[in-house]
């Protein structure tokens, strides 16, 4: 028995009915480019999330551009964006034209909180961009009232965190604007690139929309110049019978991650953390090893496949060693660099496949 790391192939299986006939249903209505099926898909997202709007466009880096723009946030400003994470967060705050501000992130949740965000904060700070990494939502209270308290936007990338709650309330529409990826991996995804913002902020929304095709709102009338990231017809109608599933899907990656937790108990891998005001979606299990690198290798015999999020930390990346950084600025994400492991996560994993990888993990040394 091999344990890959994700199966899609698995999960279309399981709703090629109706994927199949929505596809079918866009290509006879020839609704490619936005249309009925974008706004149907929108319309349910917004709801399921408790937001006022959501705006569909082409993947999550270009959401975060778009919404960084939308809320004005542009060249001469800093952005706070934590050093673990993926490199789209901090790619679209160049994108924008703005500065990137590196943060450390927490010992415990791996995620950028207000302590780490305080000492970054300079006259220029115009936004901070918290990551609900691997599915697990940061520490938002803190980091909205200290935005409050210095007049910060909030931009949060929901990318990871699908359906994720933070005292009760969805992520994604706690900030001023929330950014989702629909990559095909992702806990809600596309069979292709697509990605939203999601907002409360009437203006914003109205912002996004015209940001996303070209600065109009009606064919001809530019008002600004924007860019071309649309929401696909095909993409946002496989979205919509795939929402239908995400609940299901989530609850059945929690299951899988309690299974994890139970069966690694006193194994020598650092579990996620689980806060009790949170829900964790799991978009990805991460552990913590001293001997990863071993750890992983033993696991790979076995025929249980892992990854690594993320192998070098933001700010040691060739792309920014103009920051004149090096890893004792980040100590915590240095050390995530060096010792977490992503073991196999998603809803159609078996029992039998946990206890083979918790076997494995128990044999290792
Ligand atoms: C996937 C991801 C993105 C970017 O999304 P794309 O749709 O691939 O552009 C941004 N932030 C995080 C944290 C991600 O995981």
């Amino acid at each position: 028995m091999t344990v890959p790391f994700a199966d899609l192939k698995q999960q279309y299986e399981s709703i090629k009915d109706g994927v199949d006939a929505a596809i079918r249903a866009v290509i006879s209505e020839t609704a490619f480019v936005g249309g009925r099926h974008v706004e149907e898909f929108e319309e349910a997202f917004a709801d399921y999330l408790g937001a006022k709007h959501c705006v569909g466009c082409g993947n999550g880096t270009d959401a975060l551009e778009i919404a960084l723009r939308c809320c004005g946030v542009g060249e001469g400003d800093e952005v706070i964006v934590p050093a673990n994470t993926f490199v789209a967060t901090s790619e679209a705050v160049s994108a924008a034209g703005a500065t990137v501000v590196f943060a450390d992130v927490d010992p415990i949740s791996y995620t950028m909180d207000a302590s780490n965000i305080r000492p970054k904060l300079t006259a220029r700070t115009k936004a901070v961009i918290p990551v609900h990494l691997y599915g697990l939502p940061a520490e938002m209270d803190d980091i909205l009232a200290l935005a409050r308290e210095h007049s910060l936007i909030v931009i949060e990338d929901a990318a990871q965190a699908h359906g994720a709650t933070y005292k009760g309330r969805r992520v994604g529409a706690l900030g001023h604007a929330g950014c989702f990826s629909f990559y095909p991996g992702k806990n809600l995804g596309a069979y292709g690139d697509a990605g939203a913002v999601v907002t409360n902020d009437d203006e914003v929304a109205k912002r996004a929309r015209m940001m996303s095709n070209h600065g109009r709102m009606s064919k001809y009338d530019h008002e600004f110049e924007g860019m071309n990231s649309r929401l696909d017809g095909i993409q946002a109608a496989i979205l919509k019978v795939k929402l239908g599933h995400l609940d299901e899907w989530t609850d059945a990656r929690r299951e899988k991650a309690d299974l994890y937790h139970e069966m690694l108990k006193g194994q020598a891998v650092t579990l996620p953390f689980r806060p009790e005001h949170s829900t964790h979606v799991y978009h990805l299990f991460v552990v913590r090893s001293r001997n990863r690198d071993g750890l992983r290798e033993h696991l790979r015999r076995n025929g249980i496949s892992t990854g690594i999020h993320y192998p070098i930390a933001l700010p040691m990346l060739q792309a920014y060693r103009y920051l004149g950084h090096d890893a004792t600025h980040f100590p915590v994400s240095s050390e995530a660099a060096n010792t977490v492991l992503s073991l196999p996560m998603f809803p159609e994993l078996t029992v039998e496949q946990i206890e083979r990888v918790a076997k494995a993990i128990g044999g290792f040394e």
